[in-house]
């Protein structure tokens, strides 16, 4: 299977010319121009590898560098025509893994892609035997990686349905109302109440359930809270 490659430029010309060159090395290559977009898809699909250029319309490039890292580790290539920029990104730490300033050579970009790709795989690898790992029946949670596969499928997880499902998962036969789910993974300040909890459920279910109305992993316990069954 080649791997996915997501490009988030909205200068047309540069972005053909990446996504020319990357699938003549046999990647595959989708390309969003507009930051939000690029944004969503970052975190709702998955991905092998991300290039992000940082002046975008909608969200720009150091918000959705953060988010991402935030939410999973895919390799991020930043490419940005000012090298204050990038001095910039790299002051703030938003955990990007390689910057290149425009014009840059496409082989050269492709030879980064490439070796971004093969650390990641290995560091993937060599880290599975240690990975944190719950497997209930077709649910398999890696707490390390921060993975979901449900009967051997990845679904995707936003950061919080991660680690709602994973307290559960983690808690079994253990009910919870919604007061104590919002406390244990919203903190304080967050904007929001019980009602984003159920929200979150609903969600969850869909991704792992195979009928959400019947559902054989979370249980609802009318009037008191949640119960993940094991
Ligand atoms: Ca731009």
């Amino acid at each position: 299977m080649s791997n996915r490659i997501l490009i988030i430029e909205d200068e047309e010309s540069i972005a053909d010319l990446e996504k020319d060159y990357l699938e003549l090395s046999g990647f595959e290559v989708d390309i969003e121009s507009n930051g939000d977009r690029g944004l969503r898809r970052a975190l709702n699909e998955e991905f092998d590898l991300i290039i992000l250029d940082l002046m975008l319309p909608g969200a720009d490039g150091f918000e959705i560098c953060r988010q991402v890292r935030e939410a999973k580790n895919t390799p991020i290539i930043i490419v940005s025509a000012k090298k204050d920029d990038i001095d910039k990104i790299r002051g703030l730490g938003l955990g990007a893994d390689d910057y290149m300033t425009k014009p840059f050579s496409p082989s050269e970009l492709v030879a980064r892609v490439k070796a971004h790709l093969s650390r990641y795989e290995r560091l993937i690898k060599s880290g599975t035997p240690e990975n944190d790992v719950i497997e209930i029946r077709g649910l398999k949670i890696d707490k390390t990686a921060r993975r979901v596969w449900v009967n051997g499928e990845e679904k995707p997880f936003t950061t919080k349905e991660f680690d709602l499902l994973t307290f559960l998962a983690a808690n079994p036969n253990h009910v919870f109302s919604k007061e104590e789910l919002f406390r244990n993974i919203w903190d304080l300040n967050s904007v929001g109440d019980i009602a984003t909890v159920t929200v979150h459920i609903k969600k969850i279910r869909e991704k792992i359930e195979t009928d959400s109305s019947n559902p054989q992993y979370i249980e609802t316990i009318w009037g008191v809270g949640y119960r993940f069954r094991i």
